[in-house]
């Protein structure tokens, strides 16, 4: 049986991942978890799950409202008590359900002691994939992907030999505006942006679906996790997110991933470390896969993904500068202080403007550099 620990029970993935552990008793054993602000779930994850002994929230006056209703219980507070959750607490997998920054630092500590992280923080890839790939080699941990791409990538490469394979294509739905033209996309609002029309997800990702900044986090997060170069790698336009990601083989074929649009199956994939049967769909051309769309990805329609991979190759720790300016820009859209159309901007003024370092990349230096793009960030937006 595995001990979990889940962070970001309250969002989108870990109330999915709660499900899976409600489902088999015989596996897994939940005996803490972190929420953010939604200190309402607590009382109901305990119902279901009087195993845990640890919690840790956002607020430290949640933090002592709760020390004393459930004296039984060990709580943590802020990003500090998410670290320490990581480095105290009694668990052999940390499901990352985090969103943004906040799920690098306990990515690293879970991989520090040498536990199995099932990560579907993209971001803790985006900005801290050279520092997790040394600890995965140097260390004992395991790093299990959440990511539907990325489990359909890993299921296929464990069919094939990589040598046969041209090309990783890599889905992608175009998010909300997808059928919009650029400018069609400068009055849309954050309500319609909010509107994925094939997943239901958490608002960060949401948003980043429709700049497509999130499928730029993608190919990042495949070049770290698989170690492939960009150019292995292409985006696929696909309008049913049922094709979760294909291999393109030297011989003309292809392979590919293909199920509804539910992200139990790939959270069930991590959780059970891979160990799950599948089956894949082997095809001589796209059309033959169904009644399936596929078109081939704008650039000029979607910059983003093409500003994320060049900030990754640029080396360094310039991703931090990218995902910290996404970060504030996408908040600053649902705020209502940018137009939409500005997020991409505002990321690539960023980069533009604030210095990064080449030099070998540390988790003090990227702390430091992820404060000071916010300040930079949050700076020009208070000024409109
Ligand atoms: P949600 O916004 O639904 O959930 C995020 C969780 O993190 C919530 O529990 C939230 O707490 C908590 N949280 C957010 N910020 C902080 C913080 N600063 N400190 C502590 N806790 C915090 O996000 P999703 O579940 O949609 O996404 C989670 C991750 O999974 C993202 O990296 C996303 O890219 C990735 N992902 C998501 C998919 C999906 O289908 N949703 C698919 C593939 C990847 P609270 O709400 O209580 O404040
Ligand atoms: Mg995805």
């Amino acid at each position: 049986m595995r001990k979990i620990l889940l962070l970001g029970a309250s969002g989108s993935i870990g109330s999915q991942s709660l499900d899976i552990l409600r489902r088999d008793r015989q596996s897994f054993l939940l005996t803490g978890f972190s929420v953010g602000f939604h200190v309402e779930k607590i009382p109901e994850i305990l119902k279901d799950f009087p195993s845990v002994t640890s919690i840790c929230v956002r607020k430290e006056e949640d933090y002592n409202s709760l020390i004393t209703q459930y004296p039984n219980i060990h709580f943590y507070w802020g990003d500090e008590g998410l670290r320490e959750i990581c480095e105290e607490g009694d668990y052999d997998m940390a499901v990352n359900a985090l969103v943004g920054f906040s799920g690098l630092v306990p990515s690293i500590f879970v991989l520090r002691r040498d536990k199995i992280l099932a990560l579907a923080n993209k971001e803790s890839l985006v900005v801290g994939g050279k520092l997790i790939k040394r600890f995965l080699k140097e260390g004992n941990g395991k790093l299990y992907p959440i990511d539907s791409e990325h489990v359909a990538i890993a299921k296929l490469l464990s069919r094939v030999d990589i040598n046969d394979v041209e090309k990783i294509l890599i889905t992608a739905s175009g998010g909300s505006f997808r059928n919009m033209s650029l400018e069609e996309l400068k009055n849309v609002t954050p309500e319609m942006a909010l509107n994925h029309p094939t997943w239901k997800m958490g608002p960060k990702i949401t948003i980043d679906s429709a700049t497509m900044m999130n499928k730029g986090f993608e190919v990042i997060e495949a070049m770290v996790l698989f170690d492939l170069p960009s150019e292995k790698i292409e985006i696929l336009m696909h309008d049913e997110s049922h094709v979760h990601s294909l291999l393109k083989m030297k011989d003309g074929t292809y392979l590919a991933d293909v199920s509804v649009p539910d992200m139990h199956g790939p959270i069930e994939y991590a959780l059970y470390e891979s160990k799950v049967d599948f089956d894949l769909v082997k095809a001589n051309s796209l059309s033959e896969l169904g009644d399936y769309h596929f078109h081939k990805f704008d650039p000029n329609r979607f910059k983003a993904p093409l500003i994320a991979v060049a900030a990754y190759e640029a080396g360094g720790d310039e991703t931090t500068i990218l995902n910290a300016a996404n970060e504030e820009a996408v908040y600053a859209f649902l705020d209502g202080k940018i137009p939409f159309t500005d997020i991409e901007k505002e990321v690539e003024r960023a980069l533009e403007k604030i210095a990064f370092d080449k030099e070998k990349v540390s988790l003090r230096k990227i702390l430091t550099l992820d404060q000071s793009t916010r300040r930079y960030c949050a700076k020009r937006f208070e000024r409109r």
